[in-house]
């Protein structure tokens, strides 16, 4: 008996060491595979019972779809990625406390600058586009990540590059970009967000000693929110009144709005400057690694030379002088210069987008459930319902994909040409998208957690940081329905000015010519066409998206002069209030499919491209079918044109489904990046057993 338990004892012992030696070398099989960013496929792995195999009609190459998503940015996600994989101490884990978490961040941040040798100053100002990739892989190492470098290098540095001049740069610039001067940007006060224009600090001149005095008048000005500021900076730019004593009256002058660079803990012991108070906003619903602060001043004495004086300048004497004539110019190109947090924004936003969407596509492929009678259960993906419910979400994401990376490269076009058309473009392209897509990814989390099941709901899983960090990102850079009224002001500042006869901007040309086809009747041959050939066609789908939003706009132009006459413009504007918001995001959206389909049509791979046409019919046929009642109201769309959307969108979701492993193996996020266990490329839960002990 004994002879027979060692016998099995060291067949079990053989057998563990044989396992742990195929699980070591699977491992490193798969970070090879992460780091060659060849997707592994391993046949006999991914070979599913007979009754969940699908038919794939396309032919696909993930390094192709990879290189074309990527548009040679790909090299720089993974020297990122290979970066934190070499060091396992600064990866973040699933529980940490959130003091060990900031600690964690600011580490990840100097190892990055330091260690790295990764220069997000330096691409900002001269590569914005390679800028944003990067913070893209960043985003996907951990969102605190990202946020608290976007608060050090495109809040703090931006405001001192964009909003100061020569010498600002010439001061901070080294500092910021090496980390040596950690800062805030303080724009938000308790009592005012979203109201920029109405903050209450003040930044009083005093000639006698030729400084600013910034003072925090009440509670309701206390600097609310700002990053950086509870524990690691060192300045701020501080959004404050600049005020000016008057000789002739004993009220100082109010010029608006400015930005001064305050200086907050002392460079040599880090402790708290005089005049300034600094409390912890304390722990957040999420990005728990960034250390939000709440700021108040009391008599705090700055040099002149600390405004940043690129729009206003004040004198020694005390002259204000500006380019711009009014406060409310100042104020909007001071706004304006800033939008590259929205860029940046919007574009982080599709990253998370791509990660919950592959944790949740790649969980559905693995997971069997039910099936026919005596028969194998069948993958969950091959539920209609499941399709239905994740199939668009991931057409949705390449094309967002594509439209925030035509905005990256506009941003990145009008910081060299500082062309007027383009900054006005850019402006409201990043309201728009920073807002639609935020919305968007932040109900898709739950539909991805949804889609998981109990599996989901750990936090391993991913989907509970996912979306605890992003929810915010609907409401900082701008809250999103305050945002989406700046679209839709544009679009009717647009339509009132330019329509006749004006120039519109590059994305709202369209209108011009949806106008005219709104105006005149819709053809009714047309109405009910209902063919396959008619239904994925481009032209139809543009014309679809593109004949709604001129319809709201030509109504909601119609509807504010109206009220504005009983309610005057600020009541009115409230009347049509919701009116507007579905106008600014019927705009985005036809922004969205128009890039989807450029994107598409410029693809030189013929594979490539014909799976990305199927994604993009999915994409427009998918939004039409979600608004059908607003087509079938306006007899756009005949009924029976209604039913065959509705058809035709069931039939390429399950299209779709076949591709859908290799479509979002195509976002290039390797595993140890994506972490989830339920979520990985080898489709097993062999990960997941390993993580609970087994
Ligand atoms: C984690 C975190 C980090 C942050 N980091 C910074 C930072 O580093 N620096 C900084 O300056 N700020 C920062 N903020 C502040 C952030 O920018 C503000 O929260 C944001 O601008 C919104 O302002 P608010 O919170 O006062 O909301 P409000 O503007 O009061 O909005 C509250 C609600 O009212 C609605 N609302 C407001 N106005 C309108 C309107 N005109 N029409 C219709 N609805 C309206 C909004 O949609 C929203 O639902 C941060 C905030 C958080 C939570």
């Amino acid at each position: 008996m004994e002879g027979e338990s060692q016998r099995n004892l060291s067949d079990s012992r053989r057998n563990i060491s044989k396992k742990d030696q195929e699980r070591s070398a699977s491992r490193l099989e798969r970070l090879a595979s992460h780091m060659a960013a060849v997707p592994l496929v391993r046949e006999a792995q991914l070979a599913r019972q007979e009754c969940a195999k699908v038919k794939i009609k396309h032919q696909v190459h993930v390094s192709t779809l990879v290189e074309f998503l990527t548009q040679g940015h790909q090299s720089e996600q993974e020297k990122v990625y290979r970066f934190f994989l070499e060091r396992p101490h600064l990866q973040t884990p699933v529980e940490i406390h959130k003091d060990k978490h900031r600690e964690l961040c600011m580490r990840q941040l100097t190892a990055v600058v330091r260690e790295a040798g990764i220069r997000p100053m330096e691409l900002l100002l001269n590569d914005p586009a390679s800028y944003f990739v990067f913070t893209e892989a960043i985003g996907h190492i951990d969102l605190s990540l990202a946020i608290k470098l976007g608060v050090q290098f495109s809040l703090w540095g931006g405001s001192v590059i964009n909003l100061g001049t020569k010498k600002h740069r010439d001061k901070y610039l080294a500092g910021i970009s090496n980390l040596d001067y950690p800062g805030c940007f303080a724009m938000t006060e308790l009592h005012h967000g979203s109201n920029v224009q109405a903050l209450q600090t003040t930044a009083t001149f005093d000639r006698l000693t030729d400084e600013f005095v910034i003072n925090t008048p009440d509670e309701g000005a206390t600097k609310w929110w700002i990053g950086n500021a509870a524990v690691h900076g060192k300045f701020a730019t501080v959004f404050a009144r600049l005020k000016l004593p008057s000789p002739d009256s004993h009220l100082d002058k109010d010029m608006g709005v400015h930005a001064f660079i305050v200086p907050i803990r002392s460079m040599e012991d880090h402790s708290v400057l005089p005049g300034v108070e600094i409390r912890d906003c304390g722990y957040k619903v999420g990005l728990n690694g960034v250390d939000n602060g709440a700021l108040r001043f009391s008599n705090v004495r700055i040099p002149r030379d600390n405004l940043l004086n690129r729009f206003g300048d004040v004198s020694r004497d005390g002259e204000y002088n500006s380019s711009l004539p009014t406060v409310n110019k100042r104020f909007a190109a001071t706004l304006g210069e800033l939008v590259g947090g929205r860029v940046g924004l919007a574009y982080g936003s599709v990253g998370v987008l791509k990660a919950s969407v592959t944790i949740a596509i790649r969980y559905a492929l693995l997971r069997q459930q039910f099936g026919p009678p005596n028969k194998p259960e069948i993958s969950i993906l091959d539920y209609q319902s499941h399709q239905q419910r994740l199939m668009p979400l991931l057409a949705s994401t390449y094309g967002f994909h594509f439209a925030t990376q035509y905005l990256v490269n506009r941003y990145a076009e009008m910081k060299v040409t500082h062309d007027d058309e383009v900054v006005a473009d850019v402006h409201a392209l990043s309201a728009g998208l920073k807002s639609y897509i935020t919305s968007y990814t932040a109900k898709a989390l739950s539909t991805c957690r949804e889609a998981c099941g109990g599996h989901g709901y750990a936090a391993v899983n991913r989907f509970g940081s996912l979306r605890n960090d992003h929810d915010i990102f609907q409401t900082f850079e701008g809250d999103n329905t305050v945002l989406l009224q700046q679209v839709a002001a544009d679009l009717l500042k647009q339509y009132k000015e330019k329509f006749q006869g004006g120039a519109l901007s590059v994305t709202w040309n369209y209108l011009r010519e949806s106008m005219g086809t709104y105006l005149n009747q819709t053809n009714p041959v047309v109405t009910h066409r209902e063919g396959h050939g008619h239904l994925r066609d481009p032209n139809f789908q543009l014309d679809a998206f593109q004949y709604r939003t001129a319809r709201l706009l030509h109504t909601a132009a119609l509807r504010l002069r109206k009220h504005s006459q009983r309610l005057g413009s600020f009541g009115a504007w409230n009347r049509c209030l919701n009116h507007l918001l579905t106008l600014a995001e019927s705009h985005i959206e036809s922004v969205i499919l128009a890039k989807f389909i450029e994107a598409v049509n410029r693809c030189p791979d013929k594979d490539v491209r014909s799976l990305l046409k199927l994604v993009c019919d999915l994409y427009a046929l998918d939004r039409i079918w979600e608004d059908i009642g607003t087509y079938r109201n306006q007899d756009y769309v005949a009924p029976n044109k209604a039913k065959a959307i509705h058809r035709l969108v069931e039939y390429l979701s399950y299209e779709v489904r076949g591709v859908a492993k290799e479509l979002v193996d195509g976002f290039g996020v390797p595993d140890f990046v994506l972490r989830a266990p339920i979520g990985l490329q080898n489709g097993q839960y062999s990960e997941y057993m390993q993580y609970v002990g087994f």
